[in-house]
């Protein structure tokens, strides 16, 4: 082993886990994961601790490592507080808890004075209706946990929708959120380690079709200076509230009256996946570094421009994109299904011109409308 060498374990084994053991093979860092399938995305880069196997997998995945990470907010906090009485778990505890429910984590915008759409949070019928005429139509009704891809949400326009939006998504714990007229959609991904270090990748304009991310682009246009910072300074708050440790994602809305905040991930993220080559150290080796208690590398861009482009659902006419001098390509090895994110292109540019001249060669991987 290399003095820097350390076991990273992965809960979870889909394309993030893949992409962060692409990104720490260089550093000679080793890693296991806790999957369901030797199918999944990140099964063949590491030692492969099955859920299905036995009781003891994720014991023996623990064993392997030095240190644990995870792929998804929605990983159960009782494994994770077990996990941390033997072996470092980031980022830790709090992050996961304050970003797995929609309530707690506007809660914790409300105490840093992180600007976010009005909300209550209700669990009945009565207590909709009451949100919706404090809140007032239209607004957007989410599950508190366990959302994603803009599953569990209901748009409620009218008054009339309320028990349809109660019976298909209720019956459980929910926010009404008021409807915000965004003109954009942004996102920051920072990062900490536990050295206290802080590193911030500009904004990024992000593009949602039905619910899903189609595209990024990466830095956002015609971001003035301040807004760059204050959006650092919201995620300099977060960071420093959690402790966290590790990648922090935040997703904005751009308003005409600034910026306001949607939600949070304690984790690498997909509008992110641009600096693997748009950045001279990608979110995925700055993850590796940050919980292995190295120094933070450079979130400068490479290029003036870049853009992220998913590939969802079908994996389309992928040669072209190889022929593409300023295109990479990379793919998760999953199989195609409808609405599932199946891979990304990158594409890199001089400037704006040549950088949608490009993204236009790609629009058989972008939605019609
Ligand atoms: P993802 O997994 O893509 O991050 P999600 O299921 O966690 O999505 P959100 O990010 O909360 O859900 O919402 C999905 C999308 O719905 C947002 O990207 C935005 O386009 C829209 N949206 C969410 N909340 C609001 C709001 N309060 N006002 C206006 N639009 C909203
Ligand atoms: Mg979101």
């Amino acid at each position: 082993m290399t003095p820097i060498s350390k076991r990273i374990g992965v809960l979870g084994a889909g394309q993030l886990g893949r992409m962060l053991a692409i990104a720490g093979y260089p550093l000679a860092q080793k890693f296991g994961f806790y999957g369901t399938s030797d199918d999944e995305p990140s099964a063949l880069l590491g030692h492969m601790h099955k859920q299905s196997d036995d009781v003891d997998s994720l014991v023996n995945l623990v064993e392997f490592t030095d240190v644990i990470t995870y792929e998804s907010e929605n990983t159960s906090i009782e494994q994770v507080r077990e996990i941390a009485k033997t072996t470092p778990v980031y980022p830790a505890e709090k992050s996961l808890y304050m970003s797995q429910h929609r309530g707690r984590e506007k809660g914790l915008f409300d105490q840093l004075e992180i600007p976010c759409a009005p909300y209550r949070i209700v669990d009945s019928l009565d207590s909709l209706e009451l949100a919706v005429t404090e809140i007032g139509l239209p607004a957007i009704l989410k599950t508190t946990t366990e959302g994603y891809d803009g599953k569990g949400q209901f748009v409620l326009k009218e008054e009339s929708q309320i028990k349809q939006a109660w019976s298909e998504i209720g019956n459980r714990e929910l926010v009404l959120e008021g409807f915000i007229n965004f003109q954009r959609e942004l996102s920051i991904v920072a990062v900490r380690n536990a050295n206290n270090e802080h590193v911030y990748y500009p904004l990024v304009q992000n593009v949602h079709h039905e619910g899903i991310l189609r595209y990024t682009i990466a830095p956002a246009r015609e971001v003035s200076a301040e807004i760059q910072q204050q959006a650092e300074g919201y995620m300099q708050s977060l960071l420093d509230e959690l402790d966290h440790v590790g990648v922090l994602t935040l997703e904005l809305f751009e308003t005409v009256d600034g910026l306001v905040a949607n939600e949070m991930a304690p984790r690498v993220h997909n509008s992110g996946h641009w600096t693997i080559e748009g950045a001279y150290t990608s979110q995925f080796e700055n993850h590796v570094r940050a919980i292995t208690g190295l120094p933070l590398g450079d979130t400068s861009v490479r290029q003036p421009l870049a853009a992220m482009i998913n590939i969802i659902g079908e994996t389309g006419p992928v040669e072209k994109v190889l022929t593409m001098p300023n295109a990479f390509l990379h793919l998760y090895d999953k199989e195609e299904r409808p609405g599932r994110k199946l891979g990304h292109i990158n594409v890199l540019a001089v400037d704006e011109d040549s950088l949608y001249k490009d993204i236009q060669a790609l629009s058989e991987f972008l939605p019609k409308a």
